[in-house]
């Protein structure tokens, strides 16, 4: 029954593809616009607005004109955190419809996306909202004949630019702390994935943010996306995306008005499982559906599994007995559990990865294959291969897919040693009994977050960044203000 009704209320759904300026939808001002596809089917979603630097100039200078007329950073911390209640209560609301252009824009099965994204998005923006009036600045401990005040102001017009996995919670991660901290924000969907974003920015205006606060370009980052990191009157841009995009960002900010520049980037987490873990069946369970949750499109997928030698084939006959239901299905009925990869050029780039491992002489022991061609959408069986050594490529590179390699160890040294032999650093986790051995790995791991006998630890009241090529500074808790915040001493003269 449930089935029928998403495909009927996607049947039925309106699309408007329109940019979203200064409180308005608006299409490009060159009239461009461009195709959304959905992965499920490839069926025709709607037109999009393909936005420029013609559009980035008038959303920059709305929200410039919003932050110098202080129409939201002028407003005290607690009548923004009103709003910011209303706009979660109300994604809340329109969860439902939020969920459904989630899943036909980007694949994921709607089951996730009413649970985990629109909840996610909606917790995050209330927690910011919650936050900032309980925030309080500083007086430092200077001589008795000065006053210095430490505070934190807005840094003024921030840039948003975010990927296509997570579209909502990503630009919650954001938008939720600039706004929360009085900034105006202009949000740079995924071309792949511009709908919701789209529909956050309606509510937010019915939630009573005003016109010229929040403003969402859709099109494509090397056209608006970077307009928007090249702009002189940009003061800060908090990504999330690839590395290779990144290293970009990163040097057009050099190359403009050195605006802070906050990545987000790419990984290749390591998951350790000693022989002494304290639950195997927990850390099977764990290993595989941390892999294969979102397709395997998860910046923070454990795509490295390390194994003692001595109980790999145990972990691994509980582990393929697990596969069959993560079999790829219609992300539009309620039970499927893995949905479709996200367009044609990552299907390609993942079945590359996989052909490499053939290449490369490592064991496949289950998946590899594309299902269901026939539908028009992009589907990929879950994917293990065992026998995998440090230097194949499926061992090093990103996949962003369902794609699980399995290494062995005896020495756990060696195996840290080669967790931590990659160009990334967001995440890692070690599964043992044994407290010590707990506590010198996760020192030894150089991630931005190590799990202990677990790899699903997510709160929002949790920092969420990368050490080396997986970015700097932190989205989620507190930590994130300081990216959005400058941080101002006013000296003052006593008597
Ligand atoms: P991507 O780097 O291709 O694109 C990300 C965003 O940048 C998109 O909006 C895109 O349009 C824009 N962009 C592309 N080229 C640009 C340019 N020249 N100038 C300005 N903007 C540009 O990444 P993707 O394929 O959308 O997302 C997948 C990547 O994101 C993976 O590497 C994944 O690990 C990473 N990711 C990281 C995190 C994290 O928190 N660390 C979270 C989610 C995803």
């Amino acid at each position: 029954m449930m089935t029928t009704s998403w495909h009927e209320r996607a049947a039925a759904l309106q699309i408007d593809g329109r940019a979203f300026i200064d409180g308005q939808r608006v299409w490009a001002r060159s009239e461009q616009q461009f195709e959304n596809l959905s992965p499920i089917d490839g069926r025709k979603l709607g037109m999009v607005a393909r936005c420029d630097a013609a559009d980035a100039n008038a959303a920059v200078a709305s929200a410039r004109l919003a932050f110098e007329e202080r129409s939201w950073a002028g407003k005290s911390p607690a009548q923004r955190k009103r709003v910011l209640i209303k706009f979660a209560d109300l994604i809340q609301k329109y969860g439902p419809e939020l969920a459904l252009l989630e899943t036909l824009d980007m694949g994921k099965p709607i089951k996730y996306s009413q649970s985990v994204d629109v909840g996610a998005t909606a917790n995050c923006i209330r927690w910011y909202g919650e936050a900032i009036d309980k925030i309080y600045d500083e007086i430092a401990p200077t001589a008795a004949n000065s006053l210095a005040l430490i505070t934190r102001e807005p840094v003024g017009v921030v840039a948003a630019i975010v990927p296509w996995n997570y579209p909502m919670i990503m630009a919650a991660w954001k938008i939720a702390p600039a706004l929360a901290a009085g900034n105006s924000v202009i949000l740079k969907p995924s071309e792949k994935s511009p709908l919701t974003a789209l529909r956050l920015a309606d509510i937010a205006l019915e939630a009573g943010i005003p016109a010229g606060v929040f403003n969402v370009l859709p099109g494509y980052g090397h056209e608006v996306g970077a307009a928007l990191a090249l702009h002189m009157d940009v003061d800060c841009i908090g990504f999330t995306g690839s590395t290779r995009v990144g290293k970009q960002i990163l040097q057009m900010a050099g190359q403009s008005n050195l605006k802070r520049a906050w990545t987000e980037l790419g990984g290749k987490s390591a998951n350790i499982v000693c022989a002494d873990c304290p639950d195997l069946d927990a850390a099977v369970a764990s290993a595989i559906g941390s892999i294969y949750f979102n397709q395997g499109e998860s910046c923070n997928a454990p795509s490295r599994l390390f194994v003692e030698a001595s109980i790999k084939d145990r972990f691994i006959e509980k582990a393929l007995a697990m596969m069959p239901k993560f079999q790829p299905g219609d992300p539009l009925d309620a039970n499927t559990v893995m949905g479709a990869i996200v367009d044609a050029t990552q299907l390609k780039t993942v079945m590359g990865y996989i052909e490499s491992g053939h290449s490369d002489g490592a064991r496949l022991l289950w998946g590899g294959r594309q299902v269901d061609g026939e539908s028009g959408g992009y589907y990929i069986e879950p994917t293990l291969f065992d026998q995998v050594d440090s230097t194949m490529t499926i061992a090093r590179e990103e996949i962003f897919g369902p794609v699980l390699s399995v290494l062995s160890f005896t020495d756990l040294k060696e195996a840290v040693k080669q967790a931590n032999a990659t160009s990334y650093g967001l995440q890692a986790a070690v599964w043992t009994s044994d407290i010590s051995k707990a506590i010198q790995t996760a020192r030894a791991l150089r991630a931005g977050t190590v799990h202990v006998n677990q790899y699903d630890g997510d709160d929002i009241t949790v920092p969420f960044g990368g050490y080396k090529q997986s970015g700097n500074g932190r989205d989620k808790s507190l930590h994130a203000f300081d990216k959005y915040t400058e941080l101002k001493t006013t000296w003052i003269q006593i008597g």
